[in-house]
């Protein structure tokens, strides 16, 4: 089963290319169905960059129209990944349930208003304690908010970390990480495995396969595979090398969502 779960149009203010394009590029490599997941990250930190500001309206007429033209050939999902912050939680639950998606990633990428991407995250911290805030905010908010399918990109504090990055990083704060995990299940969620973490030096996707591991052993079986894609040469990034290593860890479904309901497809 050829998927992409995590793609990025010019609709999100960091995207680079047209649904019709990526459309294109994900026959051209032969992938069945793909969810393109713009970025709704309300009260953005930065003003000249506001990942806040997406046209819902427009983007989902453009994806409508995308699915007509490309019904014979690809699966076109609506999805989103919003982006969770304590003091937006409920802004967030209204927009999800105006809109009919079919797919909703719930993404940390802000903490305690700053954004790692800036770097000025790190300063003064220790990499444990870069990591620990990361993974304490996002136990809280996976506990707060219940709207969602997946986690977005677990272990995302590592992007743009300006710390070495040893093998064993992803065992920093595992036992917070076990509870994130079993909020997850319990709650019936699903996390998704993003295959963009295989330019980072660690060469592991997010969560890492030790992780994703550690969601199976607690019960945890709702996956989804994207690359994050923001530009065509994206489309495909890493989602073979996904592929095996859930296969290794022995799930035996990838899962695949319509109107928010999901949908278990056997490994082959
Ligand atoms: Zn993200
Ligand atoms: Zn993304």
């Amino acid at each position: 089963m050829k998927i992409n779960y995590h793609i990025h149009s010019q609709h999100s203010i960091d995207g680079e290319m047209s649904i019709e394009n990526a459309c294109e590029k994900a026959i051209e490599i032969g992938l069945k169905e793909i969810a393109f997941t713009d970025h709704l990250d309300i009260d953005w930190p930065d003003p000249d960059f506001d990942f806040g500001k997406l046209d819902i309206e427009k983007y989902l007429m453009d994806l409508e129209k995308n699915k007509e033209r490309y019904k014979d050939c690809l699966r076109i999902k609506a999805g989103i990944e919003v982006g969770l912050q304590p003091h937006v939680l409920k802004e967030v639950e209204e927009i999800i349930v105006t809109y009919p998606f079919d797919f909703v990633i719930a993404s940390i990428h802000i903490i305690q208003r700053m954004d790692p991407y800036q770097g000025d995250y790190y300063s003064n911290k220790t990499k444990e304690e870069c990591y620990r805030l990361y993974y304490e905010e996002t136990l809280e908010l996976v506990k707060e908010f219940s709207n969602f399918d997946v986690l977005g990109h677990i272990g995302y504090i590592r992007r743009y970390s300006p710390f070495h990055y040893e093998e064993d990083d992803d065992l920093i704060c595992l036992s917070l990480i076990d509870e994130i995990l079993r909020v997850l299940i319990t709650k019936g969620k699903g996390i998704e495995i993003n295959t963009s973490g295989y330019k980072h030096t660690s060469k592991t996707p997010m969560p890492t396969p030790r992780i994703l591991g550690r969601y199976k052993e607690l019960g945890g079986a709702i996956i989804t595979l994207g690359s994050d894609a923001h530009t065509i040469d994206d489309m495909g990034f890493g989602l073979d090398s996904g592929i095996g290593a859930i296969r290794e860890l022995g799930f035996e479904h990838i899962t695949t969502y319509t109107g928010r309901n999901p949908e278990f497809i056997p490994i082959v």
